[in-house]
């Protein structure tokens, strides 16, 4: 045991730490003299994964734990470390069709911007937090706010997100979104359109006209393709939008939380009157949302009008069926990340050499042992299911940066090849499955800087 501080070298910030505390970051700390990675080494099954691992700096130095192993009758080398990122972010998928808000809309968390709203997908609204310049270029409190929202994402806790001019959001990887205060049940099934293309044949004999209201593309069975093909009659039913092709609308109302992603209450004020040529008293129409969420019947009056009727049970059923092929809305989180700099130099001594290998899929990323995606192109910027990984595999720095897992896997001739660090491989079977060890000894530092540090709060280099 010592009373001496010790100054940690796992990243720039170098934390002078005094006996039994931790550093700035939670992940390391003096026991006695010692530097120590505070959470345990993690291996899943008989694999190694770089959660736990610590972290080398500068990265000329070989990563923590590089290590052999024989994998069907291949010797393998695989290269961990706990990767420190500034350029970084969450991709965010809402599946949802209600309006969050506008694309480039600014994103807020704890009052500060983290992100914005991006090109939304099919049946989802989608968000990118964090990067470099909200972590690092916006100032030091919005980049640590930027790092905790971004961290406790990865991490798999709720967060609260305010976006501008839109809702507020409850996001957590593998939940239901929470949208203004309400937990959204339903992805839609598709636009308007799609809906009509799946279930028109067995709307035929039930309703004469049905209307699926959604904000992308609204449906009209009569004047759709679909209803053609099934000889559906012209109805007379007039809608107000920007009409792309016959039987499929755009903009029939503002985007909203209300009718299938619109702000629509009343799904009639999309519709103009009915021409008397082809309509009738009588007339019978379903307006549905793409959810199922919202529907209603109305039959048209002797003036043309519709009027609200009680659902017949048939329709109530094939509303139902439209609910029934909507999946659980979620929130999905992809880490995304860029490990195409100087982590490299931890695994080989010419790292373009790993980032050709990557490409070539001769060397095999992993983050805490969940696939990644790597990008084409160059660099390795890979995106990761935030769900695959343990929870709370994710650390910070306060530079600011996030801190990942990240292992490398190849065959040892082939990380020869690379200019790997060949003295520093270690077997797999010599390494105890509990372990909590500190990478690299510890830096010590002279009494005068041990006085003066306060763990835990330290100014960035
Ligand atoms: S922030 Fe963490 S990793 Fe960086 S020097 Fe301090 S204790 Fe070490």
């Amino acid at each position: 045991m010592t009373d001496t501080a010790i100054r940690c070298d796992a990243c720039p910030v170098m934390c002078v730490i005094k006996p039994g505390l931790t550093g700035a970051c939670d992940r390391y700390a003096n026991d006695g003299g010692i530097l120590t990675r505070t959470d345990p080494h993690l291996f899943i099954g008989d694999q190694i994964t770089a959660i736990g691992a610590g972290t080398t700096y500068p990265d000329y130095k070989p990563a923590p734990f590089i290590v052999s192993a024989e994998i069907d009758g291949v010797d393998m080398i695989t290269v961990v470390t706990e990767g420190i990122f500034s350029y970084c972010g969450a991709k965010i998928k809402v599946d949802t069709d209600r309006h969050l808000g506008l694309e480039r809309a600014a994103i807020r968390a704890g009052g500060e911007v983290v992100g914005h709203v991006t090109t939304a997908e099919y049946g989802s609204q989608m968000l990118s937090l964090g990067g470099v310049h909200h972590l690092t270029g916006s100032g030091k409190k919005s980049g640590r706010i930027t790092c905790e929202t971004v961290l406790r994402l990865c991490n798999g806790e709720a967060v609260e997100l305010s976006i501008e001019n839109g809702a507020t959001l409850i996001a957590q990887a593998g939940a239901p979104p929470v949208i203004n205060g309400v937990p959204e049940q339903k992805m839609r099934v598709g636009c308007g359109s799609a809906t009509i293309g799946m279930f028109a044949q067995q709307w035929r004999g039930l309703v004469d006209e049905v209307v699926v209201v959604d904000d992308h593309i609204t449906g009209i069975l009569s004047e759709h393709q679909a209803g053609k093909l099934l000889e559906i009659p012209e109805t007379g039913i007039l809608v107000r939008g920007r009409r792309s092709t016959p039987g499929r609308y755009f903009e029939v109302a503002a985007p909203g939380t209300g009718w299938g992603g619109t702000d629509l209450t009343d799904p009639l004020q999309i519709l103009g009157p009915f021409n008397k040529k082809h309509a009738r008293p009588g007339l019978t129409m379903l307006m549905v949302s793409t959810t199922g969420e919202h529907a209603a019947y109305f039959v048209l009056d002797e003036f043309l009008r519709p009027q609200p009727r009680p659902m017949p049970p048939t329709l109530v059923e094939a509303v139902a069926l439209i609910k029934e092929n909507c999946e659980p809305a979620l929130c999905s989180v992809l880490f995304m990340a860029g490990a195409g700099g100087s982590l490299r130099a931890g695994v080989t001594t010419n790292p373009v050499l790993l980032t050709n290998a990557v490409a070539a899929a001769i060397t095999r990323v992993t983050c805490g042992g969940a696939p990644v995606y790597i990008w084409p192109g160059g660099g390795i910027t890979f995106m990761v299911d935030v769900t695959k990984l343990p929870k709370n595999a994710f650390g910070y720095v306060p530079t600011p940066a996030l801190v990942a897992p990240v292992e490398f896997t190849m065959p040892r001739a082939a990380y020869e090849r690379l200019g790997g660090h060949m003295a520093d491989v270690r077997q797999l079977r010599d390494l105890s499955r509990d372990r909590a060890s500190p990478s690299h000894p510890p830096s010590p530092v002279m009494p005068a800087q041990a006085a003066g540090a306060a763990p835990g709060i330290h100014d960035l280099p």
